[in-house]
Parts: structure tokens; sequence; C-alpha cells
């Protein structure tokens, strides 16, 4: 069918990698480009004996976009897949524009410098990339990403409009390490140490961090405190889903991790401020990347569960109605199958199956989208076919 660019060669992409691998027939070609080519290379010995698809690799400042330039033309892909950091969003955007090729992300630009999560730089492309006649398929991961879609499923399916939504993030997996993040740390850490909020009536309300604390009991998981999170899919939701009031986002953590982020915290050393270091620049919360757990080793200690789903309460008929719908994935068995643990997992596959809509042209619109935009239903099913089936509740417990 075609080839696909895929930026990155961490967790994430790991897995979205193993996937196009076992879809060789949408997935002809694929190029790894990345910082560390050497990571790339190993990538491509594993899975090459294992596949049709073709597996080319090559070195890339993703920073850089007549660099990314250069290596689009050279391969010409039917798509980019970009799965470095959130930083390279745009340089990459720009290169898809110069190149005329279909972009997809799984994260929302961010300026190294301020910890904020806003749509606002990527939908400024909106009228560029619809000239251009090419989509760019923003937040292709869980969430965003299946979050989104679930969103659109619900509300073509289920609902006449949408009230409310709470989206829970749990992950019962333990790694045994007292602290650890589940993906790349830098990112993690500044998303769970910024200001929480949630939109109520069209509006932000914002929280302090860690503020607003609830106890779920999660299917396949059991009980957990989660806490309300600013999450990026919530603005681009309160704008997409019709008839919405209020929009939350919760993720659980454990009581080890918040102790030792707060004390982290206090020390210093989350801080994307830059220091002097004998002589030296550093960032310390760069720094503490350095000495944490790599992500990428956590996959075969971790055991348990990941249950993360929309609640939905709205109308149909004129009628209350509430609806839940989740995945709940294993991180021993993704670990079995790809290598990783749940977390990248759950990122890989959508990631995978939305350069696939593209691809395929099963999603054609030109301009600057986010996923819940286009029609749920082919990448629902995708969903249960590539290893995230979906499970639904029509009474769930909800939370106040
Ligand atoms: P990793 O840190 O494991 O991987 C990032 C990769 O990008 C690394 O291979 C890194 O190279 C490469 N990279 C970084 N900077 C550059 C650059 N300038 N040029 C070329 N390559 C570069 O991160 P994850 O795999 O955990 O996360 C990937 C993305 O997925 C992130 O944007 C993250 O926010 C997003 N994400 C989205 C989720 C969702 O549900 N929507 C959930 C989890 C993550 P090197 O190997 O040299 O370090």
């Amino acid at each position: 069918m075609g080839k696909c660019m895929i930026i990155g060669c961490g967790g994430v992409a790991s897995v979205a990698i193993h996937k196009c691998c076992q879809n060789s027939e949408v997935f002809e070609g694929i190029m790894i480009a990345s910082r560390t080519k050497s990571k790339c290379d190993a990538l491509k010995e594993k899975l090459q004996p294992t596949t049709k698809t073709v597996i080319e690799t090559a070195q890339v400042n993703a920073d850089n976009v007549d660099e990314l330039v250069a290596l689009i033309n050279s391969y010409k892909p039917d798509v980019v897949l970009n799965l470095a950091l959130p930083y390279q969003d745009l340089t990459i955007m720009d290169a898809c524009l110069a190149t005329k090729t279909n972009y997809v992300d799984t994260a929302n630009y961010e300026p190294l410098d301020t910890a904020k999560f806003e749509y606002k730089w990527q939908w400024a492309y909106r009228e560029r990339f619809e000239k251009a006649g090419i989509t760019a398929l923003l937040g292709s991961g869980f969430d965003p990403g299946v979050t989104g879609v679930f969103s659109a499923y619900a509300m073509k399916h289920e609902f006449d409009e949408i009230n409310y939504i709470d989206i829970l993030d749990c992950n019962g997996g333990d790694h045994g390490y007292p602290f650890a993040t589940n993906f790349n740390p830098e990112i993690n850490i500044r998303e769970v140490s910024a200001k929480g909020s949630y939109i109520e009536d069209g509006k932000w309300v914002e929280t302090e961090p860690m503020e607003i604390k609830r106890v779920y009991n999660f299917k396949g998981v059991g009980e957990k405190d989660m806490y309300l999170l600013h999450h990026e899919e919530l603005e681009s939701l309160a704008l997409n889903i019709k008839g919405i009031k209020r929009i939350r986002f919760f993720m659980t953590f454990g009581q080890s991790y918040l102790t030792h982020l707060k004390c982290l915290e206090n020390v210093g050393m989350t801080s994307i401020e830059p220091i002097m270091y004998e002589g030296k620049e550093i960032v310390p919360l760069q720094f503490l990347k350095a000495v944490l757990p790599d992500p990428a080793s956590l996959g075969p200690r971790t055991v348990g569960k990941t249950n993360i789903g929309c609640i939905f309460r709205g109308k149909k008929d004129g009628k209350d109605k509430n609806y839940y719908l989740y995945n709940i994935c294993d991180h021993q068995e993704c670990y079995r199958e790809v290598g990783s643990q749940a977390i990248s997992y759950t990122t890989g596959v959508p990631a995978m199956i939305g350069a696939m809509m593209i691809m395929t042209g099963t999603w054609k619109k030109a301009g600057v989208y986010n996923i819940e935009e286009f029609d749920p239903d082919p990448f629902m099913e995708a969903l249960n076919k590539w290893g995230l089936p979906w499970e639904e509740d029509f009474d769930p417990v909800l939370v106040d």
C-alpha cells in the first residue's frame, strides 16, 4: 500500500514499528529515522527477518527542518509518523509542508522552556496544510488518541449530546523500583508537576498540582487513587464534542511515586530552569532523566494491567444516559508480544493505526485535525484487531 517514515526510536516508536511490521500489507516500507541511528539499526536487525515490510534506517536531527526535508525527499513516504518528542512537532510539520507529505503525531507541541500543552501552535498550520492538500492528524496515541476516538464513537452511536466526560487513566502496573516513570521522564514529570485544570462551561478551571483526588475501582485492576491533571485532549474535545458542560482528566498515582516526586520537587530537581553546574549549563529535570531508570528497561519487570477509558454522561432520545468505554491492557502480555510494557504499547498501537488510516485513504481531508474529527468506526475496528480491544459498560460507577 505505501511507505511510512517514523521519526524517533524510543519506547513508543519501538511498539509502533513492531506493529507496522505485523501489518506489511499496508506498511510495505518503513524508514526509522532518529537521533541515534544505532537504535534504529538494532530494531531493523531484530525485525527484518520476521516481516515483509522493507525497513530502512537513517540518522536525523528532527530539530532541523532542512535535514528533515532532504530525508523526506529522498525516501518519499506517504506519511511521516512523529514519535520523537513534542518539541519536534513544529519542525516536522514544517518539513511535511515543504514536501507535501501527510503528518501524524501523538502529543501536542510544547516549547522547551515553558511546560504548557496547547494546540494553538499546531492549529495555526490549518490553512497551510489545507492549501497544500495534505493531512495532519494530531494526537494519535491513547490519551490523546483513543480517548478522542472513544468520544467520537460515543457521540455517533450512543448520544444526542454529551454533557460530561471523565477520562480515567489507570496504570495498575508495578515495576518494583521505588521511583521510575513509565515513559520519557522529562515529559512525564513536566505533565504531573504542572497545575491541574479542567473545562467547565467553556472555561478552564485551574487547580494546584494533585489538588483533586478521587478513588475509583477499575475493572481488571482494583481500587486506586487518582488525581485530576491538565491534559491536552480536554482542549480539543471541549470544542469538537456537542453539548460538553464539563470535561476532566484523572490519572492514578501510588503514594510512593507521589512522595518521591514531592521530594524531588522540593529540592529543585524537577525544574526546567537551566542552572550552572561546574561551569556548564544544565537543566535539573534533564539531569534527573539521566539518573532515572530508562523507561525501556521497565518492560521485563512490570506486572499488572492498565485500564484507560472515558465515562460519558449525556442525553439520548430525551433521556439521561451514562456510558463507559475503556481498554484493559496487560503489561506482561505486551512485553511478550513486542518487548515493551503497556504504556508504550497503548500509545504505539494507535500511532500505527492513525498512520494506517491516512495511508489507506480511510481518513482523508486536507488540513490539521484532531483525531475526534474523523469517523471513529474504522479506528475502533482496528483497535480490536491490533491488540487494544475495548469494552463498554452501560451502568458505570460515576466520579463525583
Ligand atoms: P522516548 O524518549 O522513549 O523516545 C523519543 C525518541 O525520539 C528517542 O528515540 C529520541 O532519540 C528521539 N528524538 C528526540 N529528539 C530528537 C531529535 N531532535 N531528532 C531526532 N530524534 C529525536 O519517548 P517515548 O517513546 O516515551 O515518547 C514518544 C512520544 O510519544 C512523545 O512525544 C510523548 O509525549 C508521546 N506519548 C504520547 C502518549 C499518548 O497516549 N498520546 C503516551 C506516551 C507518550 P534518542 O534515542 O537519541 O534519545
